[in-house]
Parts: structure tokens; C-alpha cells; sequence
């Protein structure tokens, strides 16, 4: 007699739950499909989908999908032209935001936000020029804060619209070996401190520098050796 292995819960197969992602997609008439879509009309359970796929959008990928509209935040936004901008060298164009070597969001999000390509590079440039004034009426307010950042007027992360500045100022390359990231794709540029925060440096336009990570790593090398030294 031989005794045949009965699994109390029959899984379901992976075909059978993207046959029902697809037949709730055609249901629901629309580009892409949502979770709460599905959790409506779908026979199986998000979480069983998501278990199974890793994400939802994986799950849509596999059934050739477009993915699940992200809503992204203006910070966002701007933080990915930024890349993309450092990785060309020069202003990007539409289609270089649709380059996924070096471009995370694409163009559609950004005309989804501003209406037009000239327009969202015309309010990215106007974020990069304007003053920080919240961030440094925030630091004067503290006195105490102040005194605990010590001889500080400035703190040691570098934002995102100095960060563009330096990058800007020293042509997106790097300031040791001169490679930029438009000639060796891969290179990742790096905004360093002259002198060092630790060491009483401030986190202004002049004491910033622009370093691949390579020779900042060894730049950090070398500082350490002579300190062992
Ligand atoms: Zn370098």
C-alpha cells in the first residue's frame, strides 16, 4: 500500500494568482492596478500575492503591467534631477530623465507635477538659488543647541541645494583625478569637507569639494596613516 502525501492547504500556483491579478486588471479598465483595486474583486488575499512576489509591482511586471503609479514628493523629484544632472555633467534633457542607467523617476512623474520639462528645471533651479533661511533662523533660535554643536555655525550634512552648488562649481568632476561620472559612467561623485567637520570645518561653498569616492576613500586612507604614524 503506499501512502500519498495530502498537504492540508493546497498552495495555490503562482499561475492561478496572476491569472486572477489579470482578470481583475481587464475588470477594473484602467493602466495599472492598485492593491485596494484587487483586495475588491480579487479571489485571493494581497498579502498571499505579496508573500509570493516579493512586491506588488514585481507581481504586475510579470504580467507585463505598468506599475503602480508612484506619487512622488517634490523633494524627490529634485533630489533625482540632481543625479541626473551630476551624471551628464550638463542640464538634462526630457529623455535623459527616461534613462534608466541614470535616472530613477522618469519624465512622466516630473510633467505630472509641473506641466512641462522647461518648467520643472525652471523650479528646480529657482529651489537651488533660493536662501535657507528656515534652516539657519532654526540654528540661531537654539543657543543651547549651538554650544552643543560647539565652534559649529553649520551642520555637518550638506543639502541638497549646496551640494548642487559645489557639484556645479567644480563641472560635475572630480577634484583630485578630474574623471566625472558622463565620461566613467559608475563614478560616484562625492561632496567632501577641505577641512574636515571634525576639525572645526564648516559645511560652506568654500571649504566643500567635489571627490570621486575613490579618491576620497583615499584621501580618509591617507589622513589615517599619518595620523597612525
Ligand atoms: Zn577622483
Amino acid at each position: 500500500m503506499k501512502f500519498d502525501y495530502k498537504p492540508y492547504r493546497q498552495t495555490v500556483p503562482d499561475d492561478e494568482l496572476l491569472s486572477d491579478l489579470k482578470r481583475v486588471f481587464f475588470l477594473c479598465n484602467t493602466d495599472t492596478l492598485t492593491m485596494m483595486q484587487y483586495s475588491t474583486e480579487g479571489k485571493y488575499d494581497c498579502s498571499t500575492i505579496l508573500r509570493r512576489f516579493g512586491t506588488w509591482n514585481s507581481a504586475l511586471q510579470k504580467l507585463g503591467i505598468h506599475l503602480t503609479q508612484q506619487f512622488w514628493t517634490e523633494e524627490d523629484l529634485f533630489k533625482n534631477l540632481e543625479t541626473v544632472w551630476s551624471k551628464k555633467g550638463s542640464q538634462p534633457r526630457r529623455r535623459d530623465m527616461d534613462n534608466k542607467n541614470i535616472s530613477n523617476i522618469s519624465s512622466g512623474a516630473y510633467l505630472r507635477k509641473f506641466g512641462r520639462w522647461s518648467n520643472a528645471l525652471k523650479a528646480f533651479v529657482e529651489f537651488i538659488n533660493s536662501e535657507d533661511s528656515l534652516e539657519q533662523e532654526s540654528t540661531s533660535n537654539s543657543n543651547m543647541e549651538r554650544e552643543e554643536s560647539n565652534i559649529h555655525s553649520t551642520k555637518r550634512d550638506i543639502n541638497l541645494r549646496l551640494r548642487f552648488k559645489v557639484l556645479q562649481r567644480d563641472n560635475f568632476k572630480c577634484c583630485i583625478c578630474g574623471r566625472s561620472p558622463a565620461t566613467t559612467p559608475g563614478l560616484k561623485l562625492q561632496v567632501d569637507h577641505i577641512k574636515p567637520w571634525s576639525n572645526g570645518g564648516e559645511s560652506v561653498i568654500d571649504n566643500l569639494q567635489t571627490l570621486c569616492s575613490d579618491c576620497n576613500l583615499g584621501k580618509s586612507n591617507l589622513a589615517f596613516n599619518l595620523n597612525v604614524n
